[in-house]
């Protein structure tokens, strides 16, 4: 293998050792241990199976971990409500309503996304997806970072590969990934992650023209498409940076959005899946979780 292997999940584990030192010297100094509220609505296996993986790691962190379970055919407006309880009650600091809602929930007819996220407090928001916080965020000046493309700037960070003056493609442009990514690594100034900014950034998507010679301007090319495999390594500049961000069951196996093994031999640095971005999108909503405490206190 001719690639740097990005290790994002020792890197989560660092990440996680810091937020755990921080939890407790905020308890120490008379702070109330922090808590996430995860509010998790029907029975996908996919969804379980993350937000148990949330609450071990914040047990892990010092953070209490709560889980709502409300069943498929709860209500718009008692799903709304919950979110309005969590938002007054002061011993939670973190909400997080686990998406995708069921297809079949509020009665048959599907949940209305976008009004119960709108619903959760901005200040409890460790997501980062109420409409104020990407704002803030789209301003240069962050509350709350998205979890995911967080966890992408610290592992570019920490690895000390710097985007600054570099053309950066991200493939995939949804809201929760491509485009605070975008954002994010444009930013003029260090505002969402010290050196990893001032990148010349394009963002493609399903409707962008002849992709593969997009991909081979990018120095550092970011996929988050959810197409298994789909970026080759023909669409890789060689040398070049490759997050894959994807988690894509095929079978029994989990891979990401580019072919890694092919990719790695001409890429510079590349994600693994898994183990590269997934374990990085937990631990920063674990230091999201305590930036809320903090904001809070
Ligand atoms: P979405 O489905 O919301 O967005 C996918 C994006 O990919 C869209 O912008 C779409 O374009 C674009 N796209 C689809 N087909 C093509 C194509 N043929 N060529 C170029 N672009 C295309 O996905 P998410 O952003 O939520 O997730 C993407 C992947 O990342 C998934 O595999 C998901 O599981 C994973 N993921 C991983 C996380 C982690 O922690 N590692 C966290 C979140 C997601 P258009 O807008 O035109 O439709």
């Amino acid at each position: 293998m001719s690639a740097e292997l990005l290790d994002g999940k020792k890197i989560a584990g660092e990440i996680r050792a810091d937020v755990a030192a921080d939890v407790a010297s905020f308890v120490a100094d008379g702070g109330a241990k922090p808590c996430l509220a995860a509010v998790l609505v029907g029975e996908d296996p996919a969804s379980q199976v993350y937000v148990r993986n949330k609450n071990r790691a914040c047990e892990k962190a010092g953070i209490e971990g709560r889980t709502h379970r409300l069943d498929a055919s709860t209500s718009q407006g008692e799903l709304i409500d919950l979110v309005g309880q969590l938002n007054d009650d002061a011993t939670v600091n973190g909400i997080l309503v686990q998406l995708p809602l069921p297809k079949d929930g509020n009665g048959g007819a599907g949940f209305d996304e976008r009004e119960v996220l709108d619903t959760v407090d901005p200040l409890k928001d460790v997501d980062a997806f109420s409409p104020v916080n990407v704002g803030l965020l789209m301003q240069g000046r962050p509350r709350f970072l998205p979890c995911t493309p967080h966890g992408i700037v610290q592992l570019l960070h920490r690895t000390g590969h710097s985007v600054a003056g570099k053309n950066v493609v991200v493939v995939g442009r949804s809201d929760i990934v491509g485009k605070p990514m975008a954002m994010m690594l444009a930013q003029k100034d260090g505002s969402c992650g010290r050196d990893v900014a001032n990148a010349t950034v394009t963002l493609a998507h399903s409707r962008t023209a002849d992709l593969g010679a997009v991909c081979r301007t990018a120095d550092c090319l970011i996929a988050a498409v959810g197409i298994p495999q789909m970026i080759k390594a023909d669409m890789i500049k060689p040398g070049a940076i490759v997050v894959d961000v994807g988690i894509n069951r095929v079978g029994s196996k989990l891979v990401g959005d580019v072919d890694f093994e092919a990719a790695k031999e001409v890429a510079g640095a590349i994600t693994p899946v898994p183990g590269g971005v997934g374990p990085l999108t937990i631990a920063m909503l674990l230091h999201n979780t305590l930036m809320a405490a903090k904001l809070q206190r």
